[in-house]
């Protein structure tokens, strides 16, 4: 099973694949944990990505194509996984599609959340007060301005994309954690 979870920041989808990948024994392969240990660790893909990060732009799409390409040749991969924060623009996911396509494999579902930009703020804000010192450096009103602007730009045309091909289902992501798990569990059935 290969699902892609996808909305704007704040949606849901971390949440939603760290619940699911208990349920469903796949694991979840988000660019944006990736990315962050790569800063924290100081390698040199982590120098290029920080202030990239720190301002809510997004990494270029050849950094983060690479970072799936290997990620998904790890053996924990093989019964399949869920993709969270990836792809974010077309480029990623044409990029994604091939090296599927060359392992004989393909996307099972495209699960767009639902949340409307007030919540997704709200939510963001939450986050970075419950994080305390250990606050992610992009959960900041200001930064979420941009991300959003790079969501509506780069990555709403990727939904369209999977929309095209009758992959993309949606959730009202503005549920309770639970009902929205139970509401992806019936998508995937
Ligand atoms: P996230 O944890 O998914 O919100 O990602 C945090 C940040 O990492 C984003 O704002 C981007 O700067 C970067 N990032 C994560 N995934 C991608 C991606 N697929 N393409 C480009 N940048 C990404």
């Amino acid at each position: 099973m290969i699902l892609i979870l996808f909305g704007p920041p704040g949606a849901g989808k971390g949440t939603q694949c760290d619940i699911l990948e208990q349920k469903l024994g796949i694991p979840k392969l988000s660019t944006g944990d990736m990315l962050r240990t790569a800063v924290a660790s100081g390698t040199p893909v982590g120098k290029k990505a920080d202030l990239i990060m720190k301002q809510g732009k997004l990494v270029p799409d050849e950094i983060v194509i690479a970072i799936i390409a290997n990620r998904i040749s790890v053996p924990d991969c093989e019964k399949g996984f869920m993709l969270d924060g990836f792809p974010r623009t077309v480029t990623q996911a044409e990029a994604l599609d091939a090296m599927l396509a060359e392992n004989g494999l393909a996307i099972n579902k495209v699960v767009a959340f639902d949340v409307n930009e007030e919540e997704l703020l709200k939510r963001i804000l939450k986050r970075a007060a419950e994080a305390g010192k250990n606050k992610r450096a992009d959960d900041d009103p200001d930064v979420f301005k941009k991300r959003m602007a790079d969501y509506k730009k780069s990555t709403e045309p990727v939904l369209a994309y999977y929309q095209a091909r009758n992959l993309a289902a949606h959730v009202d992501g503005m549920r309770a954690i639970d009902d929205v798990t139970a509401q992806i569990e019936r998508l995937i059935k």
